[in-house]
């Protein structure tokens, strides 16, 4: 079994979820297949499909929420890679032991029906990285 099957999406960070689902619509020739709230985490959420992978534009729901907290920071942009795995539990024990900062000891239930975690982006060479396992 493969550790990490394939860029599941890629996670942009933007102000405004209808201004960016707008120029995104243009850009890929299709609107999103998607839009959700993820109230725990303080973000809207949509998803394009793009082939076999997807993005994913988040906006916040909250001046304290992490992604309004990102664009303070660093601007929108994109914010993490998520990659496709087929066991989460074992996937975060291995990156573990092979010395990554796990930052969801136990994986969370994400948007589009995922269960996912994340590494932080210190030892990833300043990626933040998401690893998503879907429920089935
Ligand atoms: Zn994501």
């Amino acid at each position: 079994m493969k550790h990490i099957n394939k860029i599941e999406h890629l996670g942009i960070a933007v102000k405004d979820i209808d201004q960016a689902n707008t120029i995104y619509e243009k850009l890929l020739g299709v609107p999103p297949y998607k839009q959700e709230t993820v109230e725990s985490e303080a973000v809207i959420t949509s998803f394009f499909q793009v082939g076999e992978n997807k993005i994913e534009l988040l906006a916040s729901t909250s001046p304290e929420g992490t992604i309004a907290k990102f664009i303070e920071k660093r601007g929108e942009g994109i914010h993490h890679v998520a990659f496709d795995v087929d066991d989460i539990e074992k996937e975060l024990a291995r990156l573990k032991n092979e010395g990554f900062t796990i930052l969801n000891e136990k994986p969370k239930l994400g948007a589009d029906n995922k269960r996912v975690a994340f590494i932080h982006p210190k030892g990833t060479n300043g990626v933040l990285v998401e690893l998503c396992e879907e429920i089935k």
